[in-house]
């Protein structure tokens, strides 16, 4: 591991802003006039409060002022989410954004007046604002590989580039059979075709999206819930690495990028996680990050158009100069982020239901798995907690309350001593 200071910036009309927000640089970017009239806007909002907000744009509203959701949330999150703030449920900011946010930084910055350099007088110190934080040195998945290592040297099997096709439960003997199609034949156990039997098991905890496992179900389920299951959503991703000459840096792991006239969304500096993610080149690697569906045309664009758009935004920002892209590639990501609209919780509600009263010994975990926001710490708590439920079946571990409680993880306040240097 290795241990970073962590610097992420908002650029919005050819402005950047730290995150966390620093109310000096707020008044410097946004002019007197703008941050007077934020101030207004929220204390608006404060005396005349929404009392329901049920879509994301009436609760940013709510808790922020107009004035700060437009500056600071409006196109950023429609970006991600590819439609108005106004179709987006409530509770994806509930979860996500919780009682910290940028804005809230922006506001507890402009409401304390500029102390700048000065320590927080309260105690108390929210975790999303933590100034340092421990980082794989080759990115995520060494925990996996490690994660895999232990398995195997405890006599497990792990077995990658697996499909699992189809799932049925034999009532009588209480067992799951998995139907599963490897990627090539050449990697599969037996030789064959790729596609195996594998079973039988009496717990299964899956990450697989709900929507597909309802799919691939056979054990029959009510037609309800298979059309709930075929109504959950997803955002789609595109990331597009550019290996550069390092003509124009920046120091930030990511880079929010606000401009409606920009495509991309976000920007990742993979040198500023580990030095060890780049070669020893001189030459660097951002990650220019597209949200996007599958159906629109920019997830159809061949690579090279890709790279091009890439290069000319980086361009554009100012973050690079012409010539100094030298290599690019591209990772397309489908369902990255479950959609939360109207309808999901209903829906998530239903196939919950339907699993429950006709699959048992199946634990759905994780973030598609749950089709809920969860980040990859939520995502593991949800699966040990599976695990641990399997083991003492009296505990009463419910993995769908993590990241329910606004105070988990994310908001939980601190004891500045305890957790914060
Ligand atoms: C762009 C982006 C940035 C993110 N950044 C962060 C971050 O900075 N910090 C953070 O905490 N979280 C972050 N997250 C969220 C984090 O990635 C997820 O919370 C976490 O990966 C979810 O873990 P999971 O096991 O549920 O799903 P995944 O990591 O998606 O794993 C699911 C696995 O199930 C497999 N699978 C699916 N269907 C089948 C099937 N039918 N058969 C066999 N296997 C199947 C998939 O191939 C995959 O390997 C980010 C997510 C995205 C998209």
């Amino acid at each position: 591991m290795v241990v970073k200071s962590r610097l992420s910036r908002i650029y919005y009309r050819g402005k950047f802003y730290a995150y966390p927000m620093e109310a000096g640089e707020i008044i410097n970017n946004l002019g007197k006039t703008e941050s007077l009239l934020c101030i207004g806007s929220y204390l608006r909002a404060k005396l005349r409060p929404h009392r329901n907000p049920l879509n994301l744009e009436d609760w940013l509203t709510a808790k922020f002022g107009r004035r700060l959701y437009r500056t600071f949330f409006k196109t950023y999150t429609e970006k991600v989410w590819g439609r108005p703030c106004g179709e987006i449920a409530s509770d994806w900011a509930a979860q996500r954004i919780k009682g910290l946010s940028l804005s809230s930084a922006a506001i507890a910055s402009l409401r304390l007046r500029p102390r700048l350099g000065s320590r927080p007088s309260q105690s108390k110190v929210i975790k999303t604002l933590i100034k340092t934080f421990r980082y794989p040195r080759l990115g995520p998945g060494m925990m996996w590989e490690a994660a895999t290592d232990l398995i195997r040297a405890r006599g497990g099997r792990v077995v990658l580039g697996a499909r699992v096709k189809a799932m049925d439960y034999n009532a009588e003997s209480g067992h799951w059979y998995l139907q599963v199609k490897q990627r090539s034949a050449d990697e599969s156990a037996d030789g064959s075709d790729g596609n195996a039997q594998h079973g039988p098991y009496h717990q299964i905890i899956s990450t697989a999206p709900l929507s597909e496992v309802v799919k691939a179900m056979k054990v029959p389920l009510p037609a309800e819930a298979r059309a709930a299951a075929a109504s959950l959503g997803y955002r789609d991703f595109i990331l597009v690495a550019l290996i550069l000459r390092p003509s124009v840096t920046f120091p930030d792991h990511w880079l929010y990028i606000h401009d409606p006239a920009l495509k991309v969304g976000r920007i990742q500096n993979f040198q500023n996680w580990s030095d060890d993610m780049v070669d020893n080149s001189g030459n660097v690697c951002y990650g220019m990050e597209y949200f996007c569906f599958k159906d629109d045309a920019l997830w159809g664009q061949s690579d090279v158009d890709l790279i091009a758009m890439a290069e000319r935004e980086l361009i554009a920002l100012g973050l690079s100069s012409a010539g100094d892209v030298v290599d690019g590639c591209v990772v397309r990501q489908p369902r990255a982020y479950p959609v939360y609209d109207d309808t999901y919780q209903k829906n998530v509600g239903v196939i919950r239901q339907a699993l429950s009263d006709h699959c048992p010994g199946l634990h759905q975990v994780g973030r598609n798995g749950m089709h809920k926001y969860n980040n990859q710490d939520h995502s593991m708590m949800t699966a040990m907690l599976a695990a641990r439920g399997i083991l003492c079946p009296n505990s009463n571990l419910d993995p769908w309350r993590v990241n329910q409680d606004a105070e988990y993880i994310e908001t939980v306040e601190l004891d500045r001593r305890d957790d914060v240097n």
